[in-house]
């Protein structure tokens, strides 16, 4: 299998089949994400991925579930996703889901036809990186999209049929604004209803333009107990029935996942007794994290 470093997939895909499509970023513009800066984006061969996708049913029996790699493989066009998607049918007929990463513009990028489409041949569980539901922290982040992108995107997933998981960050309106980023972000992810909401929180990865700007003062990081108390709004919040929270990012905190709202009042009191046991200086304190 050929891979073009660095490849990043979800931690909850670590038994799938990885099959890369694409490298690096076509956006590589997000304020705190320096995860492909230093990679040009580009398009693997489609001769590749054929040879990979044969190597693939050489070495695995029985592959179920394929992530389609890198940073936003959904940017291909419809009439390029498709032959990979035959391609992976035609040799490894018991694949249930091909997933990957996608951006609000990829899906805004295709017709409704063809997302349809894609749904028939499999295309699925897409990991939507929404971040959040508030329209200046959304604006800050240089998503590229707006806050009304996402209400229309996400509802056009649904209208095909497609699944998605909800990919947001806690801390991401910065010191002072968790609450207002909760209260938003619970909007839009009750409104859309994603299978699953899989926060991380936001860290200055080094020469990002956040590193810059918290040099500069402009934007200041949330504290442990601010985002202690944006992860307990989120849950109070949420309203949807069996929605998976997918939380074990090795970048939070406090990870666990859960079943909402099944699990709502465990998850609550995990946070309570967080904040009871920790000493003030550390939750006072704004821990170095690397947004990934
Ligand atoms: S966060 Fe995602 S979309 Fe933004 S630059 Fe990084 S990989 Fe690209």
């Amino acid at each position: 299998m050929k891979y073009t470093q660095p490849v990043y997939r979800p931690p909850y895909e670590a038994n799938t089949l990885l099959l890369q499509v694409t490298v690096g970023c076509a956006h590589n513009k997000c304020t705190f994400c320096t995860m492909y800066r230093d990679v040009r984006f580009s398009m693997e061969k489609i001769d590749q991925i054929e040879k990979d996708i044969k190597e693939a049913k050489q070495l695995y029996e029985d592959v179920k579930r394929v992530f389609l790699v890198n940073g936003d493989a959904f940017v291909l066009y419809a009439s390029r996703l498709k032959p990979i998607a035959d391609l992976i049918v035609k040799y490894l007929p018991n694949v249930e889901v091909i997933t990957m990463y996608a951006s609000i513009n990829n899906i805004k990028g295709k017709t409704d036809e063809e997302l349809r489409e894609l749904r028939e041949l499999g295309i699925n569980d897409l990991w939507v990186g929404a971040e959040t539901g508030h329209d200046k922290t959304l604006q800050y982040l240089n998503k590229g999209f707006s806050l009304q992108d996402s209400y229309e995107q996400l509802e056009r997933l649904n209208k095909a049929g497609i699944r998605f998981l909800f990919g947001f960050m806690f801390g991401a309106a910065g010191s002072g604004k968790g609450i207002e980023n909760a209260i938003a972000t619970a909007k839009l992810i009750n409104t859309t209803k994603p299978i699953g909401i899989v926060p991380t929180t936001l860290g200055a990865n080094d020469n990002s333009q956040l590193a810059k700007d918290l040099e500069g003062g402009i934007f200041k990081l949330a504290t442990e107990l601010e985002i202690f108390e944006e992860q307990k709004k989120l849950l109070e919040l949420i309203d949807l029935d069996k929605v998976s929270y997918l939380g074990i990012h090795t970048i939070n905190t406090l990870s666990f996942d859960a079943l909402l709202p099944r699990d709502r009042e465990k998850s609550i009191k995990r946070i309570e007794d967080a904040i009871e046991k920790l000493d003030d200086n550390f939750l006072n304190s704004v821990p170095e994290r690397h947004s990934i």
